[in-house]
């Protein structure tokens, strides 16, 4: 009996997460095609996708956490999409106390702004709008850096959550990307604006985002240097240059190749890639860091982009991906896989490395489940152990 009662519970627990995300997905859609002509619109949708992701990642964790009062819980209901959900703040708040995941400032303010932005158009007629040229380029930078935090959550934070949409999330941050002359325009709006920054002694430099020459730099860490860019409103971090050079396989020229614009050597054209480049460095930058055996080729899988081999050697001091072009993040032996990646090491310590991160997931909701199947079989004749296989 319980057994059957949790295996339908499941499927539909699943049904509901893809249909929430298949919804979002949708959102974000048709708010990339307002935004030239139909600005309010591409607000209210883009907002409404990041609420649905949000409550797709609490969905993922347990259902009744998508209800505004999780204990008057009742999935049946919640299946026909008759329910009070939760609204951003407290999604937000449950991520961070319930989930234990913490999204960053930067990111749940942005949410937020988002969110009395689309308040004021769906209540009030919004005062910004009377303008049409110049509310355009400011609503389409507003949905760009909106989508850049939701983009970073979506696929590197909850990257193995919403794996199963990873090329759906590719198109549309290719399409959201080809806003680019919007991009530009605003940069000419507040070129003026940089310029005072500029003769106020803050050192500008170029956004890694847009790629606008309008990111004021801020702190500086021996693995990078921290930046808010006046044009898409992305704060960051630029990593550290890096100028060590591999000599290219056909003609033996050096070439400068740790940036991600070499396709082919500059001298004799000879096409450069990734496999390539990590052949080259492990021959070149196999030794590791001063933790590393030495005899021994130390080359760390990268967390950022998963590159399938191992992409990280220790270039000038510091751990390098050669696939994404990301460095000086740690890299360690996780004790749960033995895999020598990358990654926030009190995550790995403590949870999961990226590769064992699906399992341990799925470990955890088993475990779960079966602590739920034992509770509900209580007093009944059907034996704990039953639940468990
Ligand atoms: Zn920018
Ligand atoms: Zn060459
Ligand atoms: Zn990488
Ligand atoms: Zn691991």
């Amino acid at each position: 009996m319980a057994r059957k009662w949790l295996t339908q519970e499941k499927r539909s627990n699943d049904e509901l997460f893809d249909a929430l995300v298949r919804n979002a997905l949708e959102f974000v859609s048709t708010s990339i095609g307002h935004l030239q002509h139909k600005p309010k619109n591409a607000i209210v949708d883009l907002y409404t996708a990041v609420e649905l992701f949000l409550k797709a990642r609490l969905m993922k964790e347990h259902w009744t956490l998508v209800l505004s009062s999780p204990e008057s819980g009742d999935l049946q209901r919640l299946a026909e999409g008759d329910f009070l959900s939760v609204n951003l703040d407290a999604a937000l708040k449950r991520i961070k106390s319930i989930i234990g995941e913490k999204i960053g400032d930067d990111a749940s303010d942005n949410f937020r702004a988002l969110g009395e932005h689309r308040n004021q158009i769906v209540h009030f007629s919004h005062s910004g709008m009377d303008n049409p040229g110049k509310t355009q380029v400011r609503v389409i930078v507003e949905a760009w850096a909106s989508w850049h935090y939701l983009h970073a959550l979506l696929t590197e934070t909850w990257k193995a959550i919403f794996k199963p949409y990873a090329t759906e999330l590719h198109v549309l941050n290719q399409r959201m990307m080809s806003q680019g002359d919007f991009i530009k325009a605003r940069f000419d709006i507040l070129k003026p604006q940089i310029e005072i920054q500029e003769k106020r002694g803050n050192t500008i430099t170029e956004c890694g985002h847009c790629h606008m020459p309008a990111a004021i730099v801020g702190e500086t860490h021996s693995w990078g240097t921290d930046y808010a860019c006046m044009v898409c409103g992305v704060d960051d971090t630029a990593p550290v240059e890096c100028n060590a050079e591999l000599p290219c396989p056909s003609c033996s020229t050096p070439f400068r190749f740790f940036h991600g614009d070499v396709h082919a050597c500059p001298s004799c054209g000879h096409k450069i890639d990734t496999d390539l480049l990590i052949d080259l460095c492990t021959e070149h930058f196999a030794e590791g860091d001063a933790w590393c055996d030495q005899d021994q080729i130390n080359i760390a899988s990268c967390h950022k982009c998963e590159c399938p081999r191992p992409s990280v050697f220790v270039i000038e001091g510091m751990w390098s991906c050669v696939s994404c072009f990301d460095r000086g993040w740690g890299a360690v032996t996780c004790e749960r896989c033995s895999e020598f990646v990358t990654g926030d090491m009190e995550r790995i310590q403590y949870f999961a490395c990226h590769k064992c991160e699906p399992q341990v997931r799925e470990d955890f909701r088993r475990m779960t489940e079966s602590a739920q199947a034992a509770a509900s079989t209580e007093g009944s004749e059907a034996p704990a152990a039953q639940a468990n296989s």
